[in-house]
């Protein structure tokens, strides 16, 4: 093992990784440090929160538990009957674990295949062009590199109201490892965590209630989608309490007790475990040496200027721990954006066209500026909007909840944004994301042949609609001059 690199890249989270991965690619003798410890075995796993305790296996839970609440109450309708359907949570688990274990264990191949050293410690600048790798058997080596890439990520904020013991209080990897469905589970915060873990556990038989500090719903996403998706999300047993503000939680008799207040009043409700999941915040924390002077903002995040560059020379920064939206697929385009950078490429990434998805049933996704934004911002706009009742395959695969809502300038036609709620939305906005990439207008989608019968066709017409003219759905009357 050498101990002077072109690159090292310290976190091999989906930013860290793919930078890596990108640099070696492009003939820079490359090291990609981490620190991760998989939770009980305590062996290192590359993949940052995302593979190990984030996106991949939120997303195994969702589809088993979305499989298990349609075996219960939507298989009849097709015709398919069962006595009873069992639920294993061990088995589930386990099949969670192994989609992790073989996603993680593929980025160690495609790092051998790509020619990246892996290291398993915690990484730290110590300078310019200097790291220090200290392993987890505690001995500490000093390392060389002509550039350095922190991709740290970020941990899960935790309230001194509600600390973590990941026993009653979880955070997030936690509320994905339960063993046993809870009686009566409480979630605090209704983001994008919140909502989907929440779905998750709701689904597989517990009393979920979400209690959410701010008195609107999503407020990220448009109004439109949110106030569908709380709707819908109502419907489905998720009890989401807005306007309450958790003030304090303590762990009695095997149970934990929090206290909210809601309109000015003290509300007392004790739940069997209660997930925290009030947003993360960047991971600095002995990332850098006292003496290497690397600057933060004033939220926190590593201050980098347009090229990813922080303060110390030849230190570079990407992913979570540089800002928001702290989105793996962003952390992802800027770890292959900052390599091609070192290459001497002139690579490019639009900020404006990052998609949104939320991993519910049924899903929300959007990208673009919301209608309040489009408002606010003072230009004059078109909507066309497209329930999925509308839709041959929604009707067919009996999703006929949600629509899509395309807004687009009023005077050059060019697409704002797009949102949606409904059934795979979370593969449909991408075609909005190339749409917008290339400045498309409604009407170039409008005039695009969209198979038959296909979810993607409620796009089509939701293009039509911009300019009243759709053809499955009644266009909207216009009003008499
Ligand atoms: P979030 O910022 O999405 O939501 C946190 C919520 O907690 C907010 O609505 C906030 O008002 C509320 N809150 C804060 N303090 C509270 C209190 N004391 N009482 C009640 N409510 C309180 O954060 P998250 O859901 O933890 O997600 C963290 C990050 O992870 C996000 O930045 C997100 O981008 C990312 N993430 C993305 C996905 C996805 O892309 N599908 C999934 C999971 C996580």
């Amino acid at each position: 093992m050498s101990s002077s690199y072109d690159v090292i890249v310290i976190g091999a989270g989906p930013a860290g990784y793919v930078a890596a991965i990108r640099a070696a690619q492009l003939g820079m003798n490359t090291l990609c440090v981490d620190n991760w410890l998989t939770r009980g075995d305590e062996k290192p796993s590359l993949g940052g929160t995302c593979l190990n305790a984030g996106c991949i296996p939120s997303k195994a839970l969702l589809e088993s538990s979305e499989l298990y609440e349609r075996a219960q109450h939507e298989f009849a309708s097709h015709g398919l009957s069962f006595d009873k359907v069992d639920l294993d949570i061990a088995k589930m688990q386990k099949r969670k674990a192994g989609v992790v274990s073989e996603l993680t264990g593929g980025i160690a191949s495609l790092f051998k295949a790509n020619g990246v050293e892996s290291m398993a410690g915690t990484g730290q600048v110590v300078d310019s062009g200097k790291v220090r790798v200290t392993g987890h058997d505690g001995k500490e080596q000093d390392l060389e590199a002509k550039h350095v890439i922190v991709a740290t990520g970020s941990v899960p904020v935790e309230l001194d109201i509600a600390p973590f013991d990941n026993e009653y209080i979880l955070d997030s990897w936690g509320a994905l490892d339960m063993a046993e469905v809870p009686e009566k589970l409480g979630v605090i915060g209704a983001g994008y965590i919140g909502v989907e873990l929440g779905s998750v556990w709701s689904r597989l038989g517990a009393e979920v209630k979400i209690l959410e500090a701010v008195d609107e719903f999503m407020p990220i996403a448009d109004r439109d989608v949110a106030k569908e998706a709380l709707k819908t999300f109502r419907k489905q047993g998720l009890n989401v309490e807005l306007s309450a503000r958790v003030t304090a939680a303590r762990v009695e008799d095997d149970k934990v007790v929090v206290e909210y207040t809601k309109d000015d009043e003290t509300h007392t409700e004790t739940f069997d475990k209660l997930v925290v999941a009030v947003g993360r915040r960047p991971n600095t924390k002995n990332i850098c040496a006292k003496d290497a002077r690397v600057e933060l903002d004033d939220k926190g995040f590593i201050d980098v200027d347009d090229a990813y560059r922080t303060s110390l020379p030849g230190v570079y920064a990407v992913g979570d721990v540089i800002g928001n939206p702290m989105l793996a697929h962003k952390g992802m385009e800027e770890g292959t954006i900052v390599a091609e950078l070192l290459d001497g490429q002139k690579p490019h990434m639009n900020y404006d066209a990052i998609p949104s998805v939320v991993y519910t049933a049924p899903e929300l996704a959007w990208v673009g500026k919301s209608e309040a934004q489009i408002k606010a911002a003072g230009i004059d706009y078109r909507v066309g909007q497209i329930p999925f009742a509308s839709n041959g395959r929604a009707k067919a695969m009996a999703h006929q909840g949600g629509f899509v809502k395309m807004i687009a300038d009023a005077n050059t036609d060019e697409i704002l944004g797009v949102h949606m709620i409904g059934p795979y939305v979370s593969e449909m906005v991408q075609e909005i994301v190339v749409a917008m990439e290339y400045k498309a207008a409604s009407e170039d989608i409008a005039r695009i042949v969209h198979g038959h019968p296909t979810l993607g066709e409620a796009v089509h017409e939701a293009a039509l609609a911009v300019d009243g003219r759709p053809i499955h759905f009644p266009p909207k009357k216009k009003k008499k001059q």
